[in-house]
């Protein structure tokens, strides 16, 4: 690395032009551009996007290229250096490049969007750099397959050639799992060759076009592609509603696209909920496309993460499948975005910038000039109404891909069963004699219950005193696995009491043989207590759980849906995860164990969210040729939620709902700005929201903004912090943008409160 210093202020500006050129680059996460200046004869290639090393203070830093001045700007920056701008060097050590000039201005349009300083933009979206040494890489040697090749062998050869020829070792071993004597014996056998290399070689070279599929495609989704060709032939935006049943064939509409955009040249990039990121997503993707596919999710590791970066940037892959920050990522020519499931909570991030992955990529396709396809079967309504008024194109699919007839669904009200018709607590003869039906008919089963544990609390039998956590305002939940009580919030966990905290009174010591009547009740089921009554109801059974206390990794999670396709499962309980792109072909019944879960929630969207997530987890049933049955357990059988899923009639639910949504100027139809203040001191908490709303009042000074509160959050208390919060609404973001950044700009930093502003927030509690 080279001496740094200052640049001495040129004595003579007559002589000859500087060798130097001058830059603007930020320093994550400080706010604020920086001048530096570097010789151009030692980074040729320093571009907005190259990451550099600058001396900062007394630190050497990383930091991102975002301008690089013109010679007229470079003289006017240097008069004014003269007089306070400081320029310093950049070292002289190689710079990286981190992305292309042209994705900058999409980071600036997140910036001021979501009134962040860029740095923070920048370190949210784009991965620290790996250095990748070299490593071995295989290849398809074209040498003639045998028959005498085992399973596992063939395994590997099929993956490497659904991914066009090359992988690293390290990649093909853990998604095919292979050991290491396999690749070995192939090596041997001279089935393929091995090369040290840092980056596999540009893909898909030339002319190897992509076979269309159309002949296979249905009329309607031949419609649907046919509406989004031109775009990706003439590269202009344009977005599309793609508004397809359960199982109508959605990812076959994404595929043909892609194949279309990739024949073209141009690269193609699909944003899905990070659940729904498997293998076997992977394997349809690239067997489809024949190429390698950037897989981009939350568990890669550093090097993984940023190889699979390079790899797109250089244009070296051309496909990124990935979860919300795949928005991000740097592609080449952008011919194409796809956001499945695009009425998914889980593309809004929860914590930090939050940002909606959604909402953003719209962003990028018009910057990218070319289409995008927001695929659903039940759209959120902001996208419903927008493809009502004309801001999407909307494309249907109507019918399933096979014709299957329609799904039975059987609505039962719990109200009208005596405790001692209900064959367990929580399940109807009728939900039992559904899956015993579906297990003599050799098929399989999904049991919906979307809360987690054993019992969601325990409340003293004496004084009616309920378990909280300490630190949060919510009960905590009862996991029997390890019989311990479990914060959903922050986690916090400890033994059932002994002594109840509300009265005193103390858990009852059983006496020899007798059975004492325990202090705290189990109130509420959760999954785990399901699937116990199921196992006692139908003992033969082979009976699967599917939560975030059964998996705690990817690897969990592929392994139970594995075990699930492979028939070692007939019964699968889960949460909301169990509902969400599983295309199960033995799969024909789902039981809702309790569809009002979540519908009394006090938060606008909760008859929505109720609404998709019993349509989808219905839509698992009969994906193929056999008839599916749903069986919903309610006590409130008449609300519009569950009428709508028992109809199968999204057009009626969202007509009703955007009805409430007007009349309440709620979104689709008003925008949304939640400012959450929260200190650990309550009398804090409350003072600073009372402050905070009194700016916010004056940053809206009657421009047509509402506002409501300061009111205490519906989640009091999380992690030990009091929460308040103001909710302001607006016919228009940029109104709401405008108020965003008065208030930050208006409130001095403050270490006992914490503020966090979420435009178009998706979590109301
Ligand atoms: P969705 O995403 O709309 O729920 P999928 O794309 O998973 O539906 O399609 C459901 C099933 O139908 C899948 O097994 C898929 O392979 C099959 N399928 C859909 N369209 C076609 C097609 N044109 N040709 C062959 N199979 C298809
Ligand atoms: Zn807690």
């Amino acid at each position: 690395m080279s001496q740094l210093s200052l640049i001495d202020p040129p004595a003579d500006t007559s002589g000859a032009p500087p060798l130097e050129r001058l830059v603007s680059v930020v320093v994550p996460p400080l706010e604020g551009e920086f001048l530096y200046s570097f010789d151009p004869a030692a980074h040729p290639s320093l571009c907005a996007g190259s990451l550099v090393t600058v001396q900062f203070g007394r630190r050497s830093v990383p930091a991102f290229v975002v301008s690089v001045a013109s010679e007229r700007e470079a003289a006017a920056l240097r008069e004014m250096q003269q007089r306070s701008v400081r320029v310093k060097n950049i070292s002289a050590d190689s710079s990286i490049q981190a992305f292309s000039p042209g994705h900058l201005e999409f980071f600036r349009w997140i910036a001021k969007y979501y009134a962040e300083p860029l740095s923070k933009i920048l370190d949210l979206a784009v991965p620290a750099p790996a250095v990748s040494k070299p490593e071995p890489f295989l290849r398809l040697s074209g040498k003639e397959l045998d028959s005498r090749l085992g399973s596992s062998q063939r395994a590997i050869l099929d993956r490497l050639s659904s991914a066009g020829g090359w992988l690293s070792l390290s990649d093909l071993r853990t998604t095919t799992k292979a050991p290491a004597a396999t690749v070995r014996a192939l090596l041997e056998k001279g089935f393929v060759d091995q090369e040290l290399r840092s980056v596999a070689p540009q893909l898909l070279e030339g002319n190897a076009a992509l076979a269309s599929l159309k002949d296979s495609l249905t009329e309607e989704q031949q419609k649907a592609v046919d509406a989004v060709s031109p775009h990706i032939e003439h590269p202009s935006f344009a977005s599309f509603l793609l508004h397809g049943v359960t199982g109508s064939g959605k990812t076959e509409v994404y595929l043909e696209l892609m194949v279309d955009a990739l024949n073209r040249g141009l690269s193609a990039l699909v944003v899905v909920p990070e659940i729904a990121l498997t293998p076997q997503l992977l394997d349809r993707f690239e067997k489809r496309l024949s190429q390698k596919v950037a897989l981009l999710h939350s568990s890669l590791s550093a090097k993984d993460r940023w190889r699979f970066w390079d790899g797109l940037r250089s244009g070296a892959l051309r496909v990124a499948v990935g979860a919300r920050s795949a928005i991000f990522a740097p592609m080449q020519n952008l011919g194409l975005i796809i956001i499945d499931e695009e009425h998914d909570a889980s593309f809004k991030q929860g914590e930090g910038i939050r940002y909606h992955g959604r909402d953003l990529a719209i962003v990028r396709a018009k910057l990218s000039n070319c289409p995008i396809v927001l695929g659903s079967a039940t759209p959120s309504l902001e996208t419903f109404h927008n493809a009502a008024t004309g801001k999407h194109v909307r494309l249907e699919l109507s019918r399933r891909f096979f014709s299957s007839p329609p799904l039975k669904h059987e609505l039962i009200d719990l109200n009208r069963l005596k405790p001692w018709e209900m064959p367990s607590k929580g399940i109807s003869p009728q939900l039992l004699q559904g899956l015993i039906d579906t297990l003599k008919a050799g098929e399989q089963a999904f049991v919906l219950h979307n809360r987690r544990g054993f019992a969601s609390y325990l409340q003293c039998s004496k004084c009616e005193h309920v378990v909280g956590c300490p630190h949060c305002s919510v009960t905590l939940t009862y996991h029997r696995k390890n019989n311990s009580l479990l914060c959903h919030f922050c986690g916090h966990s400890s033994p059932p009491p002994v002594v109840c905290a509300g009265c005193g009174a103390a858990e009852p010591i059983p006496a020899d043989g007798a059975e004492a009547e325990p202090l705290f009740s189990q109130r509420g089921a959760g999954t785990e207590r399901v699937a116990e009554e199921l196992a006692t109801l139908l003992p033969d059974a082979r009976i699967g759980k599917l939560d975030r206390d059964s998996v705690s990794s990817i690897d969990d999670y592929i392994e139970i849906l594995r075990r699930v396709r492979e028939r070692e499962v007939d019964i699968l309980v889960g949460t909301q995860m169990i509902a969400k792109g599983h295309d199960l072909p033995d799969v024909t019944f789902v039981g809702i164990v309790d569809c009002d879960v979540g519908l009394h929630m006090p938060d606008f969207r909760a008859a929505e969210r109720s609404f998709q997530l019993l349509t989808q987890v219905a839509g698992r049933a009969g994906r193929r040729d056999k008839r599916g049955t749903v069986v919903l357990q309610t006590r409130v059988p008449s609300h519009a939620s569950l009428k709508s899923t028992v109809a199968a009639d999204y057009q009626s639910f969202a007509e009703g709902e955007l009805q409430l949504r007007r009349a309440l100027d709620y979104p689709p139809f008003m925008r949304l700005l939640r400012i959450i203040i929260a200190a650990e001191d309550k009398a804090v908490a409350q003072q600073w929201a009372q402050h905070v709303a009194e700016v916010t009042v004056s940053a809206c000074d009657g421009r047509g903004i509402s506002l409501l509160g300061p009111a205490p959050a519906p989640l009091e208390k999380v992690r030990s912090h009091w929460r308040y919060h103001i909710l302001c609404k607006a016919p228009s973001a940029s109104l709401l943008q405008n108020v965003m950044q008065r208030v930050k700009s208006s409130l001095p930093d403050q270490k006992k409160a914490r503020l966090i502003f979420d435009l178009d927030p998706q979590d109301m509690l």
